[in-house]
C-alpha cells in the first residue's frame, strides 16, 4: 500500500535554491512583466530548444488559443474533437464561433480526417485538431482537406510539448500551434502556455494582440487582450527547461513500466504510439475492454480506494457538456463516446517512483482476478 495518494500528475518542481538567482534578477531588474530579458530569453530558449521558427509565449494555454482564432480572423463554423479537455471548445464559444464536433479516430484518439469532410459547409472557416495525449495528428491528411476548402488549420497542442515526427517538431504544422505550460502539463512554468507560428510577421502581429493591440505610447491597432506572461513565469521556464531532458526520460521510464505490467492483463488495452518519433509521455491512457470483468468506473473507484486518483480524460465528452447544447453540432461521434466511456489515464509524472507503478499494476491485476 502507497503511503501517500497518487495522483494522476504532479508537478515536476526543480530544487528551490535554483531558482533564487533568477528572483534576484528580477528584483534587481524591477522588470515584472511586458517583454522583459526573462521572456525574451524563455522565447529563444524554446525556439531552440522546439526547433520551431517563433514562439510567442501567453499567461495560459486558452487565452494563447483564444488569441490564436483571433490572429487568423476565424469566425463561422471550425471542426474540432470532442475527445479533449473543455478549454478547446470553449476557446471557440468565447469568439462567437459554432463548434463541430467530428468523430475521433479509436486507435489514436484523434481527429478523423475521414469524417471531416463530411461536416464542412459554407461557414466552415477552419479545423482545430488536437494532439490529444501528445500523439500527433494525422497532419498530412488534415493538410490536404484544409487546403481543398481554403481553411485554416490551428492546433490544440496543449499535450505536445517536445513532440517531434521525422520532419521535427510537431508545432511546425498547420498555420498556428497553441501549447500550454500548466502545471499539470510535461514542461510547466505554473500557469502558462504559447503560439507557435511560421515567421516574424506573425509573432508581431501576435505579440501586439497578446499586449491590447498597443504597437507604441499612441496606437492600438487591435482589440487585443492582456495575454503576457509574466517574468516570473518565464524565470521559471528557463529553470525547467534546463531539467527537462531528464524529466521526460523519468516519464519514459514509468511508461515502460506500465507497458510490461499491463501487457499481460486480459482486457486492457493500451494504445500504440503512432506517427512519433520523440514522444512526452505526457499521459498513460488504458483502455478498458469488454473481457476485463469490471467496468472502467468500477476500475476508477477501486484503484480511488487504493489512494491512486487516476482520472477519466475525456469524459464527459464536450459536446455533452450542458453548456454546449444549441451552440454547436455533433456528428456522429460514436467512436469517441464508446472510448470516453473506457479510457482511464493512470499517474504518470517525473516523481513517480516506478514501485508506485507496480502497485497500480498489481490492483488493476487483482480486478482482473
Ligand atoms: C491544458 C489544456 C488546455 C488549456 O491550457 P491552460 O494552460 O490550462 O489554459 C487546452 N487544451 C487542452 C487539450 C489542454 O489539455
Amino acid at each position: 500500500m502507497n503511503d501517500k495518494p497518487i495522483y494522476v500528475t504532479e508537478p515536476y518542481l526543480p530544487p528551490l535554491d535554483e531558482f533564487i538567482p533568477y528572483l534576484e534578477q528580477i528584483w534587481a531588474s524591477k522588470k515584472l512583466t511586458n517583454n522583459g530579458p526573462m521572456h525574451r530569453q524563455l522565447e529563444a530558449e524554446l525556439r531552440d530548444y522546439l526547433g520551431v521558427p517563433e514562439i510567442a509565449l501567453f499567461n495560459n494555454g486558452t487565452i494563447a488559443l483564444l488569441t490564436a482564432l483571433q490572429a487568423l480572423r476565424i469566425s463561422g463554423e471550425v471542426i474540432t474533437t470532442p475527445f479533449s479537455f473543455v478549454a478547446t471548445g470553449h476557446s471557440l464559444l468565447w469568439n462567437g464561433i459554432t463548434p463541430v464536433f467530428v468523430d475521433i479516430d479509436p486507435q489514436t484518439f484523434n481527429l478523423d480526417p475521414e469524417k471531416v469532410e463530411a461536416a464542412i459547409t459554407p461557414r466552415t472557416t477552419a479545423i482545430m485538431p488536437v494532439h490529444c495525449y501528445g500523439n500527433p495528428c494525422d497532419v498530412a491528411a488534415i493538410q490536404e482537406i484544409a487546403d481543398t476548402y481554403n481553411l485554416k488549420v490551428i492546433y490544440d497542442a496543449a499535450h505536445a510539448f517536445g513532440v517531434e515526427d521525422e520532419g521535427g517538431s510537431i508545432l511546425r504544422h498547420g498555420d498556428l500551434s497553441a501549447i500550454s505550460f500548466h502545471a499539470t502539463k510535461v514542461f510547466n512554468t505554473f500557469e502558462g502556455g504559447a503560439i507557435v507560428c511560421p515567421d516574424a510577421k506573425t509573432k508581431r502581429h501576435i505579440d501586439n494582440l497578446k499586449n491590447f493591440g498597443i504597437v507604441n505610447e499612441t496606437t492600438v491597432v487591435a482589440s487585443g487582450i492582456n495575454g503576457k506572461m509574466s517574468e516570473i513565469n518565464a524565470a521559471f521556464g528557463l529553470l525547467q527547461l534546463k531539467h527537462i531532458h531528464q524529466a521526460i526520460e523519468k516519464r519514459r521510464l514509468i511508461d515502460g513500466r506500465y507497458r510490461t505490467g499491463l501487457d499481460r492483463i486480459k482486457g486492457i488495452r493500451l494504445p500504440k504510439p503512432v506517427g512519433q518519433c520523440v514522444e512526452n509521455y505526457a499521459y498513460f491512457p488504458v483502455i478498458i475492454e469488454d473481457d476485463y470483468p469490471l467496468s472502467r468506473d468500477a476500475l476508477y473507484h477501486i484503484l480511488k480506494q487504493a489512494d491512486i486518483h487516476a482520472r477519466r480524460y475525456f469524459y464527459p465528452l464536450i459536446n455533452d457538456h450542458s453548456v454546449y447544447r444549441g451552440v454547436s453540432r455533433s456528428d456522429g461521434v460514436e467512436n469517441a463516446k464508446a472510448i470516453s466511456e473506457r479510457v482511464l489515464c493512470l499517474p504518470v509524472f517525473t516523481e513517480l517512483p516506478l514501485e508506485a507503478v507496480d502497485f497500480i499494476v498489481s490492483v488493476i491485476g487483482m480486478g482482473a482476478r
